[in-house]
C-alpha cells in the first residue's frame, strides 16, 4: 500500500532541519519511502493520494512523559495547593484495571487527536493502557508504576516501605515486559521505579539488575518536590539525582522527569550520566515551579519535552516552555520555535532508543506523520518560517490527518481506529465512579488486593 502525501509544507525535523514550502513524502506499508520538494516526480506512483495543500506535513510528536490515565484529574487538581501528593495520589488508590484502560483510552485519544504518534507512559496497571495503545494502533513505550509505600499517607510524610507492594508491582512490571515489549514494533516496555522516595534504593537496584536481564530502559520521576528532597537527605543522605547513580538507575537508558529541585552539582551528574530529562512546562506552570532552566538548557543534559498529564497539549507545551525559559533569563535561542518542536519530535525519539525508526521525515523510517491544517485564521499568514507561525499558534484542534506506522488513525480531524463518543462516555464514567468513591471516603484496595 503506497500513499503520496502531495502539495504540503514538508517540515522534515531531519539532522538539517529542512523544511520545504512545497514537498511531497511517498508512506509505503509502515515507512517512509521517499520524500522530495516540489512538484512530485513522474515516476512516483501511489495507491492513494492525500492533496496536503494548505497543511504542514510534520513527524508524530513523541512525547517523552505522560500519564493518559491521568486525564481522571482534568479541573480537579489544578488549583487546590498540594493536589498532588493530598487528593491525586490518594485517589490513584481507587483505579482498578477496567477505569485505568477507560481513562488511558481517554487519554491516549487526546494525544492521537493532538498529533502526538508516541507516549513514554508510566502508571499503574500499566496492562490496560497497553491493552488501549495496542487497540488505537498508536506507539507507546510503557512502564509499570513501581511504588512500595502506601499512596495515601505520602502526604503526610508518612514513608512506610511496604515490601510486598513493590514486589508485586516489579512482577507486573516484568508481566507487561514479557506481554507486550515490541510488540508490532510498536509498542516497547520499560522498568518504572515511581520515583526516588518511594522506591527504595535496595529495590531501585534490584529493578536495575532486572532491567539489564530484560534489556529495556527506565523511566522514573525525580526532585519533583522539596519533601522528596528531604526525605532523600534525611534517610539516604543523598540528593535523588545522587540517588540515580547509587541506584545505578543513571544513564542513557533513563528517562529523568522534572528535576525540578536539581542543584547544580545533580546537573553536573546528569550531564556525566547521559540521561535524558523529562521537561513538562505547562505542568510546572501549573505547579508553580519550574527546574533551574537557566542552566539546564546551556547544559549538556539531554531534555526532551513532556506533558506529563491532565492537559496532553504539546502545542501549547512547547509555547509555555519557551515563555518560561525567556522568563528565567534564557537567550531566546534556547529555546526558540525550531529548538522546541526538535525537542518534542526527534530529541525524545533518540533519548527512547527509537532514534532511527521515528522523530523525523526521513527515508526508511517509520510512517509516523501528522498533517497540520494551516487554513485556519490562528495560522494565516504563513512566511519563510512555517515552524515559528505553528509553534507559536498551532492549537491540538488544527491537527487534521494521523497517520502511525503508515496507518490512518485520525482523518479529518476524525478518530478512526474506535468510536470517540464510546470513549468519552466510558471516561466520563470511570472518572465520576472514582470521584463517588473518593468522595464517600473510599479508601481504595492496595495493589495486593487487587490480585
Ligand atoms: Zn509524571
Amino acid at each position: 500500500m503506497k500513499t503520496l502525501i502531495k502539495d504540503g509544507i514538508i517540515i522534515t525535523q531531519d539532522p538539517q532541519d529542512q523544511v520545504w514550502l512545497k514537498g511531497w513524502l511517498l508512506l509505503e506499508d509502515d515507512r517512509i519511502s521517499a520524500l522530495g520538494q516540489g512538484e512530485v516526480p513522474a515516476e512516483v506512483t501511489a495507491d492513494k493520494t492525500v492533496n496536503a495543500a494548505g497543511m504542514a506535513v510534520l513527524p508524530g510528536i513523541v512525547d517523552v512523559h505522560t500519564h493518559v490515565c491521568g486525564s481522571l484529574f482534568k479541573g480537579m487538581t489544578e488549583d487546590p495547593v498540594g493536589a498532588f501528593y493530598g487528593l491525586a495520589l490518594p485517589m490513584e488508590r481507587l483505579l482498578t484495571p477496567e477505569t485505568t484502560y477507560a481513562l488511558s483510552m481517554l487519554g491516549a485519544v487526546e494525544c492521537l487527536k493532538a498529533g502526538v504518534t508516541c507516549i513514554n507512559d508510566i502508571y499503574h496497571f500499566m496492562r490496560s493502557t497497553a491493552q488501549a495503545v495496542d487497540e488505537l494502533g498508536m506507539r507507546g513505550v510503557l512502564a509499570q508504576k513501581i511504588i512500595e509505600t502506601d499512596l495515601g499517607t505520602i502526604q503526610y510524610n508518612d514513608y512506610t516501605r511496604i515490601p510486598k507492594e513493590g514486589a508485586a508491582r516489579v512482577e507486573e512490571n516484568c508481566r507487561l515486559i514479557e506481554e507486550y515489549h515490541g510488540r508490532d514494533g510498536r509498542i516497547f516496555c520499560r522498568f518504572g521505579p515511581h520515583a526516588t522516595d518511594t522506591v527504595s534504593v535496595e529495590l531501585a537496584k534490584k529493578i536495575v539488575e532486572l532491567g539489564h536481564q530484560y534489556q529495556v530502559g527506565f523511566h522514573i520521576h525525580v526532585a519533583q518536590k522539596d519533601q522528596e528532597v528531604d526525605f532523600l537527605r534525611e534517610t539516604y543522605g543523598l540528593t535523588p539525582v545522587e540517588y540515580l547513580k547509587e541506584t545505578g538507575l543513571m544513564g542513557e537508558n533513563l528517562i529523568a522527569a522534572h528535576c525540578t529541585c536539581a542543584t547544580t552539582e545533580d546537573i553536573r551528574l546528569l550531564e556525566e550520566g547521559g540521561a535524558t530529562v523529562a521537561h513538562c512546562a505547562e505542568m510546572y506552570g501549573k505547579r508553580g515551579k519550574f527546574p533551574p532552566i537557566a542552566q539546564l538548557y546551556p547544559s549538556k543534559v539531554r531534555m526532551a519535552y513532556g506533558t506529563d498529564w491532565v492537559t496532553m497539549d504539546p502545542w501549547t507545551n512547547m509555547r509555555t516552555a519557551i515563555m518560561a525559559a525567556r522568563m528565567a533569563g534564557c537567550p531566546n535561542e534556547l529555546p526558540d520555535a525550531h529548538v522546541a518542536l526538535r525537542l518534542s519530535t526527534l530529541v525524545p525519539a533518540q533519548a527512547l532508543g527509537l532514534g532511527d525508526q521515528i522523530g523525523s521525515l526521513e527515508v526508511g523510517k517509520q510512517a509516523d506523520v501528522v498533517l497540520m491544517d494551516l487554513r485556519s485564521p490562528n495560522l494565516v499568514p504563513v512566511f519563510d518560517d512555517p515552524v515559528a507561525t505553528i509553534v507559536y499558534n498551532a492549537n491540538r484542534h488544527d491537527v487534521d490527518t494521523v497517520w502511525v506506522a503508515g496507518k490512518m488513525l485520525v482523518e479529518n480531524k476524525k478518530l478512526l481506529p474506535v468510536e470517540e463518543s464510546w470513549v468519552l462516555a466510558e471516561g466520563q464514567r470511570a472518572a465520576s465512579s472514582i470521584y463517588e468513591d473518593y468522595k464517600a471516603g473510599k479508601s481504595g484496595k492496595c495493589w495486593e488486593d487487587e490480585k
